[in-house]
């Protein structure tokens, strides 16, 4: 069945237009300019005047119902969906997990269980490999050719969760420059971080600001550089570094796609938004409520001015959420 959308501003990556779109089933078929699309039999109007049109979001990075820390990311694919649609989210893509030691197809069937039948958008999926052994880059080849995946996610980050250590990232890297797909990486230097969160510990520092404390921004940039090297050492393998949050990382992102190197990166809405002193340094464990990975910078530094510069430079290539909400009365 077709819709035509009449009378509003269309936005599209060239401008804003006055047009009239018409969309045949999944597809948009043509823009008209106002008041010259022709009559299209059983098509339904909408009347959009006075009205932005524009085309759905995609949010490449969410995690639906995701296990971790002993429970789950609160919204299922059935809430997170709906929430998105209305948000003019179209489509999300979200992480399938294999952790160390398990399989990867049984981990993206885990995952297609949960979201199938039960998205109200498109969805997608990359595959977060937590162990990177002979087994599962094979699974990464099967997945390419089978599975319509295409990005493998890896974690220099979490110790013992889902960390790879450099020998893993390479031979991943390498793994996927061979069959054209795409690693993203958790840009953190996730062993120094554990020596600080110990450290932290022993002084008695358990206030939700020391999640921030003790991740800062210079190793998430030390593991945006290493990453960024390792993927050069690879053979120029695409790069995707994904929450990046630091002025430092960025640094490394705008200097490597300079030189024309596959590298990417997406920041997200907390980044732009919020600091380690307002949010994550909230009185009490009010600050609780803003904790995430790699972690809210400071407003001491010049990091949210410089991640807002890299948006209009496009050296930040992607906004996303990394959505994966917890509920704090639980
Ligand atoms: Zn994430």
């Amino acid at each position: 069945m077709a819709i035509l959308i009449t009378g509003g501003t269309v936005v599209t990556p060239t401008g804003r237009h006055a047009a009239d779109v018409l969309v045949d089933g999944e597809t948009i078929a043509a823009l008209f300019a106002p008041g010259l699309a022709p009559v299209v039999a059983d098509a339904e109007v909408i009347d959009a005047t006075g009205k932005y049109v524009i085309p759905g979001g995609v949010d490449a990075h969410t995690h639906m119902e995701l296990p971790f820390g002993g429970t789950f990311a609160s919204d299922t694919f059935e809430s997170g969906t709906r929430a998105a649609a209305f948000g003019g989210t179209t489509t999300i893509i979200d992480f399938a997990v294999q952790r160390s030691g398990e399989n990867v197809h049984e981990g993206l069937a885990a995952w297609h269980a949960k979201a199938g039948g039960n998205c109200h958008i498109d969805y997608a999926f990359h595959m977060i490999i937590g162990g990177v052994d002979d087994e599962s880059l094979k699974a990464m080849d099967a997945l390419v050719d089978a599975e319509g995946i295409s990005s493998f996610k890896l974690f220099m980050a979490y110790p013992g969760v889902f960390y790879s250590d450099d020998g893993q990232i390479l031979r991943a890297m390498q793994k996927a420059r061979d069959n054209g797909s795409m690693i993203m990486m958790h840009a953190e230097n996730g062993i120094a971080i554990d020596v600080l969160i110990g450290q932290a510990l022993s002084r008695g520092e358990t206030d939700p600001i020391n999640h921030g404390l003790t991740r800062p921004a210079e190793l998430e940039a030390e593991a945006t550089r290493r990453a960024i090297s390792l993927a050069q050492v690879a053979g120029d393998t695409p790069l995707y570094i994904v929450h990046l949050s630091a002025s430092q990382a960025l640094e490394a992102v705008a200097q490597a796609r300079d030189t024309g190197r596959n590298v990417f990166a997406e920041t997200c809405p907390q980044y732009l938004y919020l600091t380690l002193e307002d949010q994550l340094g909230a009185p009490g464990f009010e600050g609780a409520k803003w904790v995430c990975s790699t972690p809210l910078r400071s407003r001491q530094e010049s990091h949210q001015r410089d991640l807002w510069r890299g948006l209009r430079s496009n050296d930040l290539a992607i906004v996303s959420t990394d959505h994966c909400p917890f509920c704090f009365k639980d």
